[in-house]
């Protein structure tokens, strides 16, 4: 078993050593620029964690260098942990949210490798990977599902905005896991992810934090061996298959991704 683990919440120094020692440091050079370094952990139980710190700052890694640099490693499951903010009123500071589905507001990202390709129509597919979701619904009973809506940043939601989003079905909003959600469809990757609430929405009356953003991140971490075991085995899911469809029409070469 081998992922790749986004990891765009603040955690403490030495937080992910629970998932095995560093064995192997990677940078990884793309046509959109270089990854890394990445740290390879393996854990007694011999799954294969890639580490990449991520956030939303504007010297972020370019999205699509982080998923070809996943496919290069030969890496076909990436999990992305973010923080975000909580548009759904129901929804307190340290709760877990898995991505069920997602809402692409962000402006100023590539939001497809076929830009010039000309390829255009490809089917529906699930937002997410149904199988990192079930392995992380299952290690995570106290999470609940919802609708993440992806903007670009750094200045937080207005009011009003928050208002509008919350109209539009969104629980969350945060800046990690759009556009790199769709483009990893696009690379047959298995994408999931999970976001830890670390501020209520602008519209919601500010409360004194009580150290529930800590015990919410804690939760996720001793929860990160069991999705890693929930993952054994090959990949059942339809994500190896996304790009069939356009396959077969003669729209896509075997290994486009390589020459992006
Ligand atoms: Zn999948």
């Amino acid at each position: 078993m081998e992922l790749l683990l986004l990891v765009a919440v603040s955690l403490p120094p030495k937080a992910l050593d629970l998932l095995g020692p560093v064995q192997e440091v990677q940078t990884v050079e793309t046509p959109f620029g270089r990854v890394g370094p990445l740290a390879l952990r393996v854990d007694g139980a011999g799954h294969r964690i890639w580490i990449a710190p991520y956030s939303g700052l504007p010297t972020r890694t370019d999205p699509r260098a982080t998923l070809v640099a996943a496919k290069e490693l030969g890496i076909q499951r990436v999990l992305a942990w973010d923080e975000g903010v909580a548009i759904n009123p129901v929804l307190g500071r340290g709760q877990t949210l898995l991505v069920a589905d997602y809402i692409d507001f962000t402006r100023h990202r590539p939001t497809t490798f076929f830009q010039e390709e000309g390829v255009v129509g490809l089917e529906q597919v699930p937002p997410v990977c149904p199988e990192i979701y079930r392995a992380l619904a299952a290690a995570l009973p106290g999470a609940v599902g919802g609708v993440y809506l992806g903007v670009d940043g750094p200045r937080r939601e207005t009011a009003a905005e928050a208002r509008m989003y919350r109209r539009w079905g969104a629980d969350v909003v945060g800046q990690n896991l759009v556009p790199e959600i769709g483009l990893a469809a696009e690379l047959e990757l298995c994408y999931a992810g999970l976001v830890t609430v670390t501020h209520l929405g602008a519209d919601q009356p500010p409360l004194p934090p009580h150290g529930e953003v800590r015990q919410g991140l804690e939760q996720v971490l001793d929860a990160l061996p069991r999705v890693l075991t929930g993952l054994e085995g090959p990949r059942s899911c339809g994500c190896p298959r996304r790009l069939e469809g356009a396959r077969s029409r003669g729209l896509l070469r075997e290994a486009w991704w390589r020459e992006v």
